[in-house]
């Protein structure tokens, strides 16, 4: 560890390592309390007592130091602490960090905070970019979504939205980190899922009906839902469509996900039962790139797969794409975001790297560099919306590149309601399948529970699982 953060007369700790790692990402830190001795030759220390804040930083070489008065309130000294922390590290590495020093994953939720507070639009820009030092390209971005999700978000608590999951795909993309099984290694294990999975949704069918709940999305997520044969998707289709009310439903999503998995007869299927939004993610256009992360098909099979949905008539397709993916350039991710946008889709999701623990990738020092993926993310705000898409989700992951956001872009009237709401915390979300979670908003209060992670378990201690069922019923008695 070549990185050490002192932490002298506060609790503030997590705060200090948020800011830090905004500058030296990708590090762990060594962490010292008082009077710890770091070995690390790196060393940041921050210090309250009852008169003053000090930072002091030794790092390559350079030091920096900056104190001021400490003021009496605990969230002012957090505050004052991050900004100082954050100015100085600006100022040692030159580093201008896009979003500012705001860490948390929805920014959106903030600005829309301030909106429904009754302030104006300039107003909440500029408390924001105050408050946290924010790009005005990124608090641009941040208040477009607000104000397109601000007409989206639900009212009532009895809508809500329900998962399934298919966590199978073809083969394991280097760079995946989701509960996913190749078709190969899981094949023996399909059946006997897909039969537990269509009982959780009967069951689910069973509550929703008895707290007369409304279901306004379906989203069928993976994993990638079309990796399965089309009889067997036909057979979870069907048993959704028995069990769920789906004149209520305002949007039907299956994610095809991958271009190798798509054929006619799975997209006719997926048409017959009703869902109306699917999408076909090439992450890149780029052959050589695809090879390198182990998606096995190219970018002629995405376009294929495309134009086959079109004919049959998908009028709601969306596209994902990947902002930094090894061995991508920026001359590679701008040639992909034209062939994508001449393509037309309803709706293309640009998302940022990232890399968490299980992908095959993490680790590698295989990343795109931060300034070249920050040019991509900055492209696709440029060009997206002169092609009439809007931005209407975002959010930030741990752990992406340069800290930066999944953007969804929309043509009007083609945003993804399931998207927003998953992210808003506001909607109440019933899972099924395994690695699905459900999310109960109830008066504030948010209860999760979440179902097994790994196809095995969720079918051999399936009867346990429907116990926590319980749980969820006497979260949903109390929207009734
Ligand atoms: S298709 Fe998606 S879920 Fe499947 S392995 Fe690739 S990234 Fe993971």
């Amino acid at each position: 560890m070549n990185y050490a953060l002192i932490f002298k007369g506060h609790d503030f700790a997590y705060e200090v390592q948020a800011i830090a790692k905004i500058f030296i990402p990708g590090v762990r830190f060594q962490l010292c309390r008082d009077d710890e001795i770091p070995t690390a030759e790196n060393q940041i220390v921050t210090a309250i007592n009852a008169e003053r804040i000090d930072i002091n930083i030794l790092m390559h070489g350079k030091c920096l130091n900056d104190s001021c008065q400490c003021p009496e309130e605990n969230a002012q000294q957090e505050y004052l602490l991050c900004r100082m922390l954050y100015q100085s590290l600006q100022l040692l590495t030159g580093y201008q960090p896009p979003w500012g020093m705001l860490t948390g994953i929805r920014p959106v939720r903030k600005v829309l905070d301030q909106l429904e507070q009754g302030f104006a639009p300039e107003q909440v820009c500029q408390t924001l970019q105050e408050q946290y030092l924010i790009s005005d390209q990124k608090m641009q971005l941040a208040l477009q979504t607000a104000l397109i999700q601000k007409k989206i978000l639900p009212h009532s608590p009895k809508q809500i939205g329900l998962y399934i999951s298919i966590p199978f795909c073809p083969t394991r993309c280097s760079y995946c980190s989701f509960v996913s099984h190749s078709i190969q290694s899981a094949k023996n294990l399909i059946p006997a899922y897909i039969a537990k999975l269509c009982e959780e949704i009967a069951i689910l069918g069973t509550l929703i009906r008895k707290y007369q709940l409304s279901v306004q999305s379906i989203y069928i997520g993976g994993g990638t839902p079309t990796a399965i044969s089309a009889q067997q998707l036909s057979s979870i289709m069907q048993t959704i469509q028995e069990n769920i009310d789906l004149c209520q439903v305002q949007e039907y999503t299956v994610e095809a996900g991958r271009a190798d998995t798509i054929t006619k007869e799975k997209l006719q299927v997926i048409r017959q039962m009703q869902a109306d939004r699917i999408s076909i993610n090439p992450q890149t256009l780029q052959d050589a790139v695809l090879q390198k992360i182990g998606r096995c098909h190219t970018a002629q099979q995405v376009i294929d797969a495309y134009q086959l949905a079109r004919q049959l008539g998908f009028d709601n397709i969306n596209m994902d794409l990947i902002a930094g993916l090894p061995s991508d350039t920026y001359e590679g991710f701008a040639d992909t975001l034209r062939k994508v946008i001449a393509l037309h889709p309803d709706s293309i999701t640009v998302h940022t790297l990232t890399l968490k623990r299980s992908a095959d990738l993490y680790g590698s020092k295989q990343n795109t560099e931060i300034s070249i993926v920050e040019k991509m993310a900055a492209l696709s705000a440029q060009i997206l919306p002169k092609s009439n898409y809007q931005p209407y989700y975002l959010y930030r992951q741990k752990n992406t590149i340069g800290n930066l956001e999944n953007v969804g872009y929309a043509k009007p009237g083609k945003e993804n309601i399931y998207n927003i709401l998953i992210m808003d915390d506001r909607q109440t979300i019933l899972g099924a399948g395994c690695g699905a979670s459900s999310k109960i908003i109830c008066q504030d209060n948010i209860v999760r529970v979440m179902n097994y992670k790994f196809p095995y378990e969720y079918i051999s201690r399936f009867s346990q699982l429907m116990e926590k069922k319980i749980q969820i019923e006497t979260e949903l008695e109390k929207l009734a």
